[in-house]
C-alpha cells in the first residue's frame, strides 16, 4: 500500500563547519500533494532539499522516504530532483542529454525518447532537440533541466527554484505542469521565492526561517489564522465603537466605511461579534484572506529578532 507520507523529517540538523544550516526539522509531505519550501535567501531550502535527495546526510534526526529510513541514496528511481545549480552538459545536444539522464535512472531507450519527446513538446522546446544546451536562453535551459527531473516518471518530484530564469509564461507552463503531475497522484515538493506561485499551486506550506521550520501546515489553514485577516466594515451611527474591537491592529475609517487589519490569528467573527454587542448597525461585512506574502512578512520578515515558536497547524478546514 502506497504511503500516505512519502517523506518524513524527523528533528534533522545539518551544519556545514560552523554554520548550522538545517536546525531540528521537522515536517512531513503528503501524498499527491504540492508542499512550497518559503524563506528568506541562506534560510536552509536548498539544504533541506539536498538533504531529501540523499545528497546529504544528516548530522541528526531521520529521514523517512516512503516509509523507509533514507541512508543518502541519491539517483534513486523514484525521485526527480531539479537542482537549484545547472547540472547539465552545456555541449551535449538537448535530445541526446535527456536521454542520457533517463539511461542513468533505468529506462530502456525507445521508452525515454517518447518520453523525452513529449516533454519537449509540453516544454515548447522541440525545436531545440538537436541544439547544443549552451545555445539555449537561460530558462529554456531551465526547462530542459526540469524535464531531466520527471522524465522517467517519478513518485516523488523535488523542484528547487523552478522558476528560475523563466519568462511569465513559462511560469504558466510550470504551473500547469506541477498541477498535472500532483493530478497523476505524484507529490511535488518544491521551493521557490515567489510567494504568488506558490499561493496558486501549494497544498501544503512550511516556512523556514534560518534553519528551523518556523511555520507549516495547509495552505488555506495558514491564510485563515497565520497573518491576520483584513475586515471591511460598512456601518451606521458613531464611529467610536471601532476604537475598541479586540484583536485589531491597524485601522482605517472613513464615512461609515472601515478597512480593519487584524493581529496574527485574530478572529473575523470577534470583531463581528464584538460590533454587535456594541449596537453598531451593520450593513456589510466582509473577510479577505491574508495573502501568502502577508503571511511570509509577518513571520519571517522585518529586522532579526529572537527566534519565535514553530506555529504548526494541522487541519485545512
Ligand atoms: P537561497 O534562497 O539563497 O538559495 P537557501 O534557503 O536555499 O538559500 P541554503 O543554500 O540551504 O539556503 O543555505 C543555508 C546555509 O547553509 C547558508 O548559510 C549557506 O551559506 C550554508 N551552506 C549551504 N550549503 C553549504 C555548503 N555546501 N558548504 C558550506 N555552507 C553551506
Amino acid at each position: 500500500m502506497p504511503v500516505d507520507e512519502p517523506v518524513v523529517f524527523r528533528r534533522v540538523s545539518k551544519s556545514f563547519g560552523d554554520v548550522r544550516a538545517v536546525k531540528d526539522v521537522s515536517f512531513a509531505l503528503k501524498r499527491g500533494a504540492i508542499t512550497a519550501l518559503l524563506g528568506r535567501n541562506g534560510a536552509g531550502k536548498t539544504t533541506t532539499l539536498r538533504l531529501l535527495t540523499g545528497m546529504f546526510v544528516p548530522d541528526e534526526g531521520e529521514i523517512a522516504l516512503f516509509g523507509r529510513r533514507s541512508h543518502g541514496v541519491s539517483a534513486r528511481p523514484d525521485i526527480g530532483y531539479l537542482p537549484e545549480e545547472r547540472g547539465l552538459y552545456p555541449a551535449m545536444r538537448v535530445l541526446d542529454q535527456l536521454l542520457f539522464f533517463a539511461d542513468a535512472r533505468g529506462m530502456r531507450r525507445a521508452e525515454a525518447k517518447a518520453a523525452a519527446l513529449r516533454w519537449l513538446d509540453r516544454l515548447e522546446l522541440m525545436q531545440y532537440a538537436g541544439a547544443r544546451l549552451d545555445a539555449l536562453s537561460k530558462g529554456n535551459q531551465q526547462k530542459v533541466q526540469l524535464i531531466t527531473a520527471v522524465l522517467h516518471d517519478p513518485a516523488l518530484v523535488i523542484l528547487d527554484e523552478p522558476l528560475s530564469g523563466l519568462d511569465p509564461l513559462g511560469v504558466v507552463l510550470v504551473r500547469d505542469i506541477v498541477r498535472e503531475l500532483r493530478a497523476e497522484g505524484r507529490t511535488i515538493v518544491l521551493s521557490t521565492h515567489a510567494t504568488a506561485f506558490a499561493e496558486q499551486v501549494a497544498d501544503d506550506v512550511v516556512v523556514i526561517d534560518a534553519g528551523r521550520v518556523a511555520l507549516a501546515g495547509p495552505l488555506a489553514a495558514l491564510q485563515r489564522i497565520g497573518g491576520g485577516s483584513r475586515v471591511s466594515v460598512s456601518f451606521e451611527g458613531d464611529e467610536a465603537a471601532l476604537s475598541r474591537l479586540p484583536g485589531v491592529r491597524r485601522r482605517h475609517v472613513d464615512a461609515g466605511r472601515a478597512e480593519l487589519e487584524l493581529e496574527v490569528g485574530a478572529d473575523p467573527q470577534a470583531v463581528l461579534a464584538a460590533l454587535v454587542g456594541a449596537g453598531v448597525p451593520v450593513s456589510a461585512f466582509a473577510v479577505t484572506r491574508a495573502s501568502l506574502e502577508s503571511i511570509f512578512i509577518a513571520r519571517v520578515g522585518g529586522e532579526r529578532r529572537a527566534p519565535r515558536a514553530h506555529v504548526a497547524v494541522e487541519h485545512a478546514s
